[in-house]
């Protein structure tokens, strides 16, 4: 063949340097581009001569020493002609499609995979090379610097097959690497379907001194190691697959020796192409600093991380692969965001891991209950999130007591609505600080829930509004003393309204707090003389104040609630003024405040010298 020599396109000019300056944070996927050109040449020749006994792969070689990367395959290759169609001439169309995804979305970002594969090479590499042979057509050799103008003649491969050979830039010089290379084709191309090879070319090490100065550094190649030795598990039918596979494949994708929960395998043909392995890791308490990792794959070839556009945002705290061949991938994020096909693949995905928990739930409820401690946070987020996961999953919320035992809301009200009287659940979210409070409703016979996640505070709230259960509450063990209250007569509450008056006055002056709200009410148990509620909406504001960071403080409704049935307060009443009356007054204060949170340091230093003198009165 005669030296040929051309421009691609006319547009081309205008392209390269936007493809440069715009995949300039992406500038590795031309190695996943290249790679998986090889693929699908290998791809198409399988289907010409199905059932050869031919050992197809692609091989990477990394030569060092004269800075180039080569891929080297055995598939389909390219005659003359269809290196002008598909090299020359394609780039034409896939420029414009570019250029339009381009303007229409300055700042968004392109996945990538946009027909202009193969010129992601210029990159990088400041000469690329095209060694291509058909089978039945004589070999040609492509050369181009730019990526716009060319040279096309008579190639030396002997073999159907292509090489494409990029040498790297010198400010692109990294890629030159062995453990650069290695590491892009560990991302992007582990789970190929053909086989892919890494094979280094490199100066050894001088092995002495004498042998540095004198003779040229030997040449070391590498044997050529597999890139991808572990199959797609996802592509498998589940029936075919075993536990012990789903782990490993686990342990092998996400390096970690850590067994997932449990998993779920999507795998749909229709209405949409998905595959893919969604895995339940082993979950802590505050989820919001914690990260999972969902791998997007296209045709087993690795796209991104954690595509918030193609992935519930509440998913992502999951691992595992999805695999959408059919995804529109060579759009703009911003697109995805409103396509219909993505929002459909999206709500598929929800609904699966929604099956999960409850087909676990339904069947295999004490192991459920064993996994909710690790789940609890992301499916309460994922209510949170998204309504249709909710109304799935709503009736496998689990309320975990103290006890140690889990309830749903309906078994929690039907247990304790009698004694609560009311449909309200009573929680705490500390149970050590809040034991005192607990014990309270324990010796009543009621049921206390844990509700000590970061994110209880906002569900607690959401449950109240969402649950569909007409009055419901939540109510923190310190949130009110109604449930110890005693019936009485409307005789008696007068009579207590009028103390409650003195015994506000009292309080104020003897513990120096004047903001301090009082109320006298006759509880059940005679023995205990008051205890300090803190007004639940009140106290959830302000929590939610500090959490998102406001530094104005909010006025905490804090009431001491006595006890009119006990001595101690009935004995109040009756008390002169003086020391005595205010030590009591304050110890009980004290007392009140220990049932709801441990003392401060300086409140203890007082409240231990109060005791002093109190059992000094007693010696009197
Ligand atoms: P795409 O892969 O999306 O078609 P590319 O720019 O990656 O776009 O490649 C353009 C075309 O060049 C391919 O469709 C194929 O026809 C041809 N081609 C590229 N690399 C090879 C190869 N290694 N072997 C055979 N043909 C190839
Ligand atoms: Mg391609």
């Amino acid at each position: 063949m005669a030296l040929q020599q051309g421009n691609i396109s006319i547009h081309a000019q205008n392209i390269m340097p936007i493809i440069k300056r715009w995949l300039y944070s992406d500038k590795d996927i031309f190695i996943r581009e290249l790679v998986s050109n090889g693929c699908d040449a290998i791809t198409k020749q399988k289907m010409l001569t199905p059932g050869s006994e031919i050992e197809y792969k692609v091989t990477v070689t990394v030569d060092e020493k004269a800075g180039e990367i080569r891929f080297s395959d055995n598939g389909i290759g390219m005659s003359a002609e269809e290196v002008e169609k598909y090299i020359n001439q394609v780039a034409f169309s896939g420029a414009e499609e570019f250029l339009k995804n381009y303007e229409g979305d300055e700042k968004g970002g392109i996945i990538g995979h946009f027909g202009l594969g193969f010129y992601s090479a210029f990159m990088v590499a400041d000469r690329v090379t095209i060694e291509t042979k058909s089978e039945t057509a004589d070999p040609v050799r492509w050369v181009s610097e730019d990526g716009m103008a060319f040279t096309m003649s008579e190639g030396s491969r002997s073999e159907r097959g292509t090489d494409i050979i990029l040498h790297i830039a010198e400010e692109e010089k990294e890629f030159a690497d062995e453990f650069r290379v290695r590491q892009v084709l560990k991302r992007y191309c582990s789970f190929m379907n053909t086989p892919v090879y890494l094979e280094v070319i490199k100066e050894e090490a001088p092995k002495s001194e004498e042998a540095a100065e004198g003779e040229a550094p030997a040449i070391e190649v590498k044997e050529p190691e597999r890139i991808n030795p572990n199959a797609a598990l996802w592509l498998k039918a589940p029936k075919d697959c075993t536990d012990e596979e789903y782990k490993k494949f686990y342990h092998d994708v996400f390096h970690t020796f850590e067994d997932p929960l449990f998993y779920v395998h999507l795998n749909v043909d229709y209405p949409f192409n998905l595959k893919g392995i969604l895995y339940f890791p082993k979950l802590t308490n505050d989820f919001g600093t914690r990260e999972g990792e969902i791998k997007l794959f296209s045709g087993q070839v690795f796209v991104a991380d954690n595509i918030k556009e193609v992935i519930p945002e509440f998913l992502m705290l999951l691992k595992g692969v999805i695999d959408c061949p059919d995804l529109p991938l060579n759009v703009s994020r911003s697109f995805l965001q409103n396509d219909g096909y993505v929002k459909k693949l999206s709500a598929y995905i929800t609904r699966k891991v929604a099956d999960k928990l409850t087909g676990l739930f339904n069947t295999e409820r004490s192991q459920y209950e064993g996994y909710w401690e690790d789940i609890h946070p992301f499916v309460k987020y994922g209510c949170m999130r998204d309504g249709k996961f909710f109304e799935q999953v709503k009736d496998t919320l689990l309320l975990k007591t103290t006890a140690g035992t889990h309830m749903t809301l309906s078994e929690y009200l039907s247990k304790n609505e009698g004694k609560l009287g009311g449909k309200k659940v009573i929680y705490t979210s500390d149970p050590m600080r809040q034991s005192a409070s607990i014990a309270h409703y324990e010796t009543e016979g009621i049921d206390v829930v844990v509700l000590d996640a970061l994110i209880d505070l906002n569900f607690v709230s959401f449950m109240e509004y969402s649950a569909g259960v007409e009055g419901l509450s939540f109510a923190r063990v310190d949130a009110d003393a109604a449930t110890f209250a005693k019936e009485q007569s409307e005789e008696e509450k007068q009579q207590n309204q009028a103390n409650e008056k003195v015994l506000a006055d009292l309080f104020a002056a003897a513990t120096g707090n004047q903001e301090l709200a009082v109320q006298l009410t006759a509880l059940k148990d005679p023995s205990m003389p008051g205890m300090l509620v803190q007004d639940e909406q009140g106290r959830r504001f302000s929590e939610m104040g500090k959490i998102y960071g406001q530094d104005f403080k909010l006025p905490e409704h804090f009431t001491l609630v006595l006890n009119a049935e006990n001595a101690v307060v009935k004995n109040l009443l009756t008390l002169e003024d003086g020391e005595k009356r205010d030590m009591m007054a304050a110890q009980l204060y004290d007392l009140a405040r220990m049932s709801t949170r441990p003392l401060e340091k300086d409140e203890i230093t007082a409240f231990l010298n109060r005791s002093g003198k109190l059992l000094e009165l007693l010696c009197k």
